[in-house]
């Protein structure tokens, strides 16, 4: 069965890109029937955080990509990782390096002036230990082949061919003894019986090197798939403002986890011309050699449209449920929850299909219903002033023992009384909505003046009226 792993790197938040990777890893191991493993690559002791490891963790869940199993720390693994490159010592495999810092530098200012890639030029590795000045405590190198290539099937990639000349002695593990992240990676993969490894293009040239230590203990290599990397719309490296950021950046955003992993897996990959999917769809269809070879351009319009798309097809109980519980992150949000009375709930969740429609995002959606927690007398905006002039606010007089009559109050009803307005007075029908808006909402623009009357109710609509007519 495919196993699959998710390898990030606690340094920083659950940016775009990683979670395209877990998402990836997530389809493909749904789509085969078998697992997703989460490693947490804290070697990095200095710049793996908590605060990292909780983004990412939460990042995961609120994408609703769930993995299998325990989470795997790496570096409480560190202990095992040693085990492995005493072993390749054991078996001549390995060895003992006393280069100083300087001799590594003059290797590096050699190869500098030949013009070819720095590398280590295997001075300890037929050396005799006994020669080993004293007072310098070794790295452990492993010996790489010397001769022939090593090549890489890469799902994505294709056949990948390095010649072994260019893959040096690379470190297993450093004077202090701690193991490399080359190392770790290597061992922890195969401990965890990884399958399938899926990740970003960059580690392309990581994984010859692997290899190098798959090899050498006489380890399967997993399956290869090295994805491009998402690029901004100008096909640059991804900046923060072309969507290089965490994924809470986007749960900020107001976006919906699903429209998010339908936007992520179209980030190279495809299924025909198919733009929206469900997720049962993209578990059914995804398979990674289909995944392309270039990379993918962000593209926030696409996301925001998407997004749309979700909100309005959502059913408005579920949409009401991810509004509510995506208040917390929202800017803003927090003020607007606190005010937020039962009854105002009531109200929002009774002016969900009027506002769903027009709404891109959550955050579009809970400001077009700021109009339910506010407080009278209305604040109105510069455009709601300027169409509460005179004349408006006498058609606000005269519209309100009108509307006060009313013994049904619905949008028929109310619907009956501006049309009647209007007729009788030779008014165009805006020339009534607007004022009424204006005074219901303090802005110029909302959902349907009637449905803003009837979400309102009777007496908070004509004291919001009243408030505004001369
Ligand atoms: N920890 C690495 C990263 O965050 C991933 C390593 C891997 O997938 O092998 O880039």
């Amino acid at each position: 069965p495919v196993v699959t792993r998710f390898a990030p790197s606690p340094t920083g938040f659950l940016h775009i890109g990683g979670a395209r990777t877990a998402l990836f890893n997530w389809l493909y191991a749904k789509h085969t029937g078998g697992t997703m493993l989460l490693r947490i690559e804290d070697t990095d002791r200095e710049r793996s955080t908590e605060a990292a490891i909780e983004a990412i963790l939460d990042g995961l869940r609120w994408l609703g990509l769930g993995w299998d199993g325990d989470t795997v720390f790496q570096f409480a693994r560190a202990p095992r990782h040693r085990a492995v490159a005493e072993e390749l010592l054991a078996a001549g495999k390995a060895y003992h390096c006393y280069c100083t810092p300087a001799e590594l530098e003059a290797m590096r200012e050699k190869a500098r002036a030949e013009g070819r890639p720095p590398r280590y030029d295997g001075t300890w590795r037929d050396r005799d230990p006994s020669e080993a000045p004293a007072g310098i405590k070794p790295v452990v190198r492993i010996k790489a082949p010397l001769e022939g290539e090593t090549v890489i099937e890469d799902l994505v990639q294709g056949r990948v061919v390095i010649p072994n000349k260019d893959l040096d002695d690379l470190v297993l593990l450093r004077s202090d003894g701690t193991p490399t992240y080359m190392l770790s990676v290597v061992v922890d993969d195969h401990d965890m019986e990884i399958t399938h490894i899926i990740r970003g293009d960059d580690h392309l040239t990581n994984a010859a090197r692997q290899m190098v230590i798959y090899h050498a203990m006489g380890w399967t290599v997993p399956s290869m798939s090295h994805i491009p990397l998402i690029h901004g719309p100008d096909g640059a490296k991804l900046s923060k403002r072309h969507g290089a950021l965490g994924v809470d950046a986007y749960r900020a955003m107001g976006y919906l986890p699903e429209a998010m992993r339908n936007y992520l897996v179209r980030l190279g990959w495809s299924r025909g011309d198919r733009e929206i999917m469900t997720t049962e769809e993209m578990v059914d269809w995804f398979d990674i050699v289909d995944v392309g070879r270039s990379a993918s351009r962000f593209d926030f319009a696409k996301l925001e449209n998407l997004n749309g798309h979700y909100m309005r097809a959502a059913e408005d109980g579920k949409l009401f449920g991810d509004l509510l519980a995506t208040l917390p992150y929202l800017p803003g949000g927090a003020a607007f929850a606190a005010r937020l009375t039962p009854e105002r709930k009531e109200q929002l969740r009774a002016a969900l299909p009027g506002l769903k429609d027009r709404a891109k995002t959550l955050v579009e959606l809970m400001d077009s219903a700021t109009y339910l927690v506010v407080e009278r007398p209305l604040a109105l905006d510069d455009k709601a002033r300027q169409i509460l002039d005179a004349d408006a606010r006498a058609v606000l007089a005269a519209l309100l023992p009108r509307l006060a009559a009313l013994e049904s109050w619905s949008v028929e009803s109310t619907e009956g009384v501006v049309k009647g307005y209007a007729e009788e007075t030779g008014l165009k029908l805006g020339k009534i909505a607007q004022p009424l808006r204006a005074a219901l909402t303090g802005r110029s623009t909302s959902p349907g003046i009637f449905d803003v009357l009837v979400v309102l109710g009777r007496e908070e609509s004509l004291g919001r009226i009243g408030d505004q007519a001369a």
